[in-house]
């Protein structure tokens, strides 16, 4: 495994005074699955935006290590934030357009990578909440990115839609063997997705602990099931436990 991202000693003070993120220290591997899982309101966002550089640190260092190049960072937010008034090609085409290389063979080996190349007439509005994310899945992908970032993608979606989408994201994961780093605070779903799960404690974040998730078991519904998952969540459940605040204990 070759690491990706090398996160040294970053840590993030905003102009408030509020401190959001102790010192951490991090590496995101290349082609893994790796999952921050922290409570609300513990950084996770402002990480990823630091590591998108959306957000300067105020101290500390990253570092993309050499052969990782490629395509930048793309970031899946919360909303799918398409725009209403184009169709989902022209959504998709949307990065490219802005880096003035517009490929509409791209554009829809992306939207078949989500299995959406048939609605690349539709509106948004034609769609399901669940469609609309994949759209803004395939946006992020269409340039080629050496990292996906992902902050609470599914988390506006109903349950059932969140977990079939849990399980669309994980495939596609393995076979396009991208590098995510995502963000949730759903103890069930860091389990059902990743390799790799980051505990990040109460404000400001630090990281408190990892745990490693076979990355050759079947991730299907029946993984929900089993006893691995369980005993997965019981030991990320009393990691979060420990970076309670006191009164939350
Ligand atoms: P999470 O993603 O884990 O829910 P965030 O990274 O969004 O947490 O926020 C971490 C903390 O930083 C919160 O207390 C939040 O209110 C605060 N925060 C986020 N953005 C800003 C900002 N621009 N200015 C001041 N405080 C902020």
């Amino acid at each position: 495994m070759s690491v990706a991202i090398r996160l040294h000693q970053i840590e993030k003070r905003f102009a408030n005074g509020v401190q959001a993120l102790a010192p951490i220290d991090m590496d995101i591997e290349a082609g893994e699955f790796t999952t921050l899982l922290g409570p609300s309101g513990c950084g996770k966002s402002t990480l990823l935006r630091v590591i998108a550089g959306l957000l300067p640190p105020s101290r500390g260092s990253i570092d993309v290590e050499p052969g990782a190049e490629g395509g930048a960072t793309a970031f899946v937010f919360q909303g799918a934030t398409l725009m209403p008034w184009a169709t989902v090609a022209t959504n998709v085409r949307l990065p490219l357009e802005l880096a003035g290389q517009p490929d509409d063979a791209r554009v829809l080996a992306s939207l078949e990578q989500v299995g959406l190349a048939e609605f690349q007439h539709a509106y948004p509005r034609e769609l399901s909440g669940g469609m609309q994310m994949r759209v803004s899945i395939a946006r992020a992908l269409v340039t080629r990115p050496r990292l996906l970032l992902m902050d609470e993608p599914f988390g506006a979606l109903d349950e059932i839609t969140r977990q079939r989408l849990d399980t669309e994201l994980r495939a596609l994961w393995q076979r396009e063997r991208l590098t995510v780093l995502f963000v949730t605070h759903s103890i069930h779903e860091a389990v059902f997705l990743s390799n790799r799960v980051v505990v990040m404690s109460a404000r400001p974040g630090r990281l408190l602990g990892e745990e490693s998730i076979d990355p050759a078991l079947p991730r299907d519904d029946d993984f929900r099931l089993t006893t691995g998952f369980a005993r997965h969540a019981r030991r990320l459940s009393d990691l979060l436990a420990q970076g309670a605040p006191e009164h939350a204990r």
